[in-house]
């Protein structure tokens, strides 16, 4: 139970970081008399994408007690079991980052190493046979992992692609019915009590002023509270992440939904294809140096399948996070505490992983400031740990050619990057920094699909006999691709398990 020194939380901004805060909030603090209150500016809108999540959303709306099949229902989701990057490796190539490992470690030794001594000794079979997610989304098909797996090779995670809008919308009645209140107003002014710089209110342009002991600033790029008012500043990425425009659109769903999403090389960035049940997003994220928009929109339009239901809308932005997200009694989720693009679809759970740590260091006794930098400290981690992954695939893009994607491969990475890059090169060896948000099977999904090639690999891959080598790696790919086989394509699935209208 928690103790209340917090009596009233006010959430800034109605965007899927607004309701994701207001709606954890009002799950943890149940029963606790904690009024929470949302202000959103129907007159500001939200930016009304962010359709695609990794398995963290599971977990998420598990912890919200939400049905799943009325939750897909109501959102129009698809699952989704990874993102299949197509021409990243060069042109005609296509892999898939699924959610899950690869094989199984035999005698204790990681998977990789024994799949690259049977590839020495001529074995040509792709690393994907070996995961089953990769396996389902190349055939189409989708079932949910087994929840008693008992076999590891059938064990893997799934996420959703859905409405943002409608999610945002789901969210909403789930905080309403358990008290939340929302109010349409825009804020005017934010006001900070003299002495101690914390926010004690904000000014409504409704006339109202609206005090609170815990404000959430969801207000996205604006940043209202932490950012401009608290001048929380700003730690700038784009010489990593130079992508900093999108072109956004809808179109017609002419094809069965994939059970992924699609991430599409263009000259100056990628174009994303996200399947939902009624109808596809897409967009084109880009380079605003290497590409006019003009130009830009004629790539994305001419490489849509379905007709657009209304013209693309163009979104600036500058990839980065703020220096903290926590300052004082204000706490940043979602745009306004950062940004990386698109690429894994990370926003969303970042949102989380800002929730989560404002659950465990909640200010139930008073904000103290040790408890303040320990959540900066671990958030940052977050965004830091899902930065260089994104990095990695701009680095080790095979795209010759076009100035965009040379200067990517060309570019300095970070060290923490460069020495897990360096030491996966040298004997196929996967460094892990504590608990990141992308494990094992992520990163090999990279370093096998751009064809990064191990100097060696664990010599004790080489105590096996090949008999015995060759039995164990041919029975996993049986299991797998006899799994696969049983499993429904993913539009019947959708079909018996949550048709949206
Ligand atoms: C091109 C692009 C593609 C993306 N794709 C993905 C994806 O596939 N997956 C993913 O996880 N994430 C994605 N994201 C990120 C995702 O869209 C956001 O993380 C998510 O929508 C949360 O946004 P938000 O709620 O922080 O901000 P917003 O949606 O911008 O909401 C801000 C809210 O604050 C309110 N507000 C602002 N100023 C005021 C004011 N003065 N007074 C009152 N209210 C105010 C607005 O009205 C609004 O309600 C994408 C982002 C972009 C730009």
């Amino acid at each position: 139970m928690v103790q209340q020194s917090i009596k009233k939380i006010v959430v800034v901004g109605g965007g899927t970081a607004g309701w994701m805060a207001a709606s954890g909030l009002a799950k943890f603090l149940e029963g606790s008399g904690t009024r929470i209150d949302v202000i959103e500016s129907s007159s500001i809108g939200t930016v009304g994408v962010g359709e695609a999540t990794i398995p963290t959303i599971v977990g998420f709306n598990q912890y919200l007690g939400l049905d799943e099949p009325d939750f897909m229902r109501r959102t129009q989701a698809t699952f989704k079991l990874g993102i299949r990057f197509d021409d990243w490796a060069g042109p005609g190539s296509s892999f898939l980052h699924p959610f899950a490992n690869y094989g199984v470690p035999l005698n204790g030794i990681p998977f990789q190493n024994m799949w690259l001594r049977a590839r020495l000794a001529g074995d040509d079979t792709p690393m994907a046979d070996y995961c089953l997610p990769s396996v389902l989304a190349r055939t189409g098909r989708f079932a949910l992992p087994p929840p008693d797996n008992t076999n590891p090779l059938g064990e893997f995670g799934y996420a959703y692609q859905f409405d943002a809008t409608l999610y945002a919308g789901y969210l909403r009645e789930y905080a309403e019915r358990r008290g939340v209140q929302c109010k349409d107003a825009r804020v005017l002014e934010v006001n900070v009590r003299s002495g101690d710089g914390f926010v004690e209110s904000l000014s409504l342009d409704s006339g109202e002023c609206i005090e609170g002991d815990l404000f959430v600033d969801c207000s996205g790029f604006r940043s209202l509270l932490v950012g401009q008012c608290l001048e929380a500043g700003f730690e700038d990425w784009s010489h990593w992440l130079p992508a900093n425009r999108a072109l956004a659109v809808q179109s017609e769903l002419v094809e069965p939904p994939e059970p992924f999403t699609r991430s599409i090389t263009r000259e100056a960035g990628w174009q994303w294809h996200i399947p939902l049940q009624h109808r596809v997003g897409n967009g084109y994220v880009f380079c605003s140096e290497y590409q006019e928009e003009e130009q830009a929109r004629e790539t994305l339009l001419k490489n849509i399948a379905g007709n657009p239901l209304g013209e693309p809308r163009l979104l600036s932005f500058q990839t980065g996070m703020r220096e903290v997200f926590w300052k004082k009694n204000c706490v940043a989720l979602g745009l306004a505490a950062g940004f990386m693009e698109p690429l894994e679809s990370t926003s969303i759970a970042l949102i989380q992983a800002g929730i989560r740590l404002l659950q465990a260091f909640y200010p139930s006794h008073g904000f103290r400031q040790c408890d303040i930098d320990e959540a900066n400290r671990q958030g940052r981690e977050i965004y830091e740990q899902m930065r260089d992954f994104l990095i990695l695939h701009y680095k080790l893009n095979r795209r010759v050619g076009d100035a965009f994607w040379d200067d990517c491969r060309g570019m300095d990475i970070p060290d923490a990057l460069a020495h897990k890059l360096a030491v996966y090169q040298s004997r196929a060896y996967l460094v892990e920094y504590g608990t990141e948000p992308f494990k094992d099977g992520s990163w090999l999904s990279m370093y096998a699909g751009f064809g990064v090639e191990p100097e060696s690999f664990d010599s004790r891959a080489n105590h096996m006999s090949e008999t015995d080598l060759r039995k164990s790696l041919d029975q996993m790919k049986t299991i797998i691709s006899n799994a696969a086989n049983l499993a429904p394509v993913h539009a019947s699935f959708l079909q018996g398990y949550c048709q949206g209208k």
